[in-house]
């Protein structure tokens, strides 16, 4: 089945009793048992029919062999991190998500998980940081918002060699454009806050396994902490997913036309799309990924002119987010990049000029004539 008929016929299309051709919403929070014990759903915490349904989309699309999904992307890797216990240590990749960054400083620091975040794009770096009681590397490719791409098979080789588990952080590429799982990845998780719901109107998080082990795993630990999707928001994450073929197609076309613009314009600095051939990661991420996506920064200069971009554009809402099918701006280092620390933001390049797009479904000609005035 190739992709876009796997986003329509993937997961259960269908409602087996009505015959409904969009599976139902289950909102039954308990369910009858046949006999003491006999039963295919128990408790909605544990398992909800529309949630499952939810749930084996996402593993088919990502090829794995299970899926979860909860409450919202932190809640999936929050989750997920509690497959790891005090003395235990991880690798991250240095400009990861804000929210990760947090959760692995303020928090799980205080549960003796401690962490290291290296430039996953060098493998000799990743390989250096590899210490007795490493027990995971976790990665986003691209990585937000500098679009940094790192080589999944090549870390995942390591990984296997240092017996560590392998998490990769999909939100960008989504599984239209990309599977860990089928590069050596353990473990595949995604905010489907972003593009897999696309429509800015749903919070929610999943998470794919590649064995049954670490599904059992992670499938007493959704149950325990209870960080679940509830069964309404499963449906409309379904409903998001069953077009996002078509929608990453239309964004990347657009965002194409937009980083060509950008890197022709002569007020812009610098472009980071993966999308461009002169993008350091751009041949890599060409073999493991089938598509760019439509995320996009460039450096505008300074933190002022950044703002009155903004302040002039019509299309682009100013808002964090991204992968909807509204185009967004935003200014990473004043936004989503506000948790990491101001000195930290400035090594890696998160400048206050930074600006941030995530290109919607309007019409491209509209967007570019937007930029052109606003940049002007
Ligand atoms: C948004 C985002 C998250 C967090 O997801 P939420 O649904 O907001 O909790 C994690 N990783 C990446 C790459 C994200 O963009």
């Amino acid at each position: 089945m190739k992709k876009k008929t796997k986003l329509i016929h993937g997961g259960i299309p269908q409602d087996k009793q009505t015959g409904g051709v969009s599976f139902p919403i289950h909102l039954s929070s308990t369910f009858k048992q046949r006999s003491v014990g006999k039963f295919e759903y128990e408790y909605a915490r544990t398992g909800n029919p529309t949630r499952h349904a939810l749930e084996q989309l996402i593993a088919q699309l990502e090829e794995g062999t299970d899926g979860f999904a909860f409450s919202s992307g932190m809640a999936a890797i929050t989750t997920v991190f509690k497959l790891f216990s005090s003395g235990d240590h991880l690798l991250l990749s240095e400009d990861v998500y804000g929210g990760t960054y947090r959760l692995i400083v303020k928090v799980l620091s205080k549960e003796g998980i401690t962490a290291d975040f290296v430039d996953t794009t060098d493998l000799n770096k990743v390989a250096a940081a590899i210490r007795p009681e490493t027990k995971a590397i976790f990665l986003e490719t691209p990585t937000n918002p500098l679009l940094t791409i790192t080589d999944i098979r090549a870390v995942s080789r390591l990984a296997l060699d240092h017996s560590l588990l392998l998490i990769v952080d999909n939100t960008f590429s989504t599984p239209y454009w990309q599977n860990p799982l089928t590069l050596g990845a353990n473990i595949v998780i995604h905010s489907a806050t972003k593009y897999l719901g696309g429509h800015s109107d749903v919070v929610a998080g999943l998470a794919v396994t590649n064995s049954p082990e670490l599904a059992e795993q992670l499938a007493f630990l959704q149950n325990s902490i209870g960080a679940v999707l509830g069964a309404q928001d499963s449906w409309l994450l379904i409903r998001g997913i069953r077009t996002l073929g078509i929608r990453m197609e239309e964004i990347e076309k657009t965002t194409k036309e937009i980083a060509t613009f950008l890197v022709d314009h002569p007020s812009v600095a610098r472009v980071y799309y993966p999308g461009l051939v002169s993008h350091k990661g751009h041949k890599l991420h060409q073999s493991q990924a089938e598509g760019f996506s439509g995320i996009l920064s460039f450096e505008s200069g300074s933190g002022e002119r950044a703002e009155e971009i903004i302040s002039s554009l019509k299309y682009f809402t100013l808002a964090e987010s991204l992968g909807a099918i509204e185009s967004l701006i935003s200014i990473p280092g004043k936004m989503t990049h506000a948790s990491i620390p101001a000195e930290r933001r400035k090594e890696i390049g998160i400048t206050e000029g930074l600006v941030r797009l995530s290109i919607g479904l309007e019409d491209s000609s509209d967007l570019l004539d937007d930029l052109q005035q606003a940049l002007n």
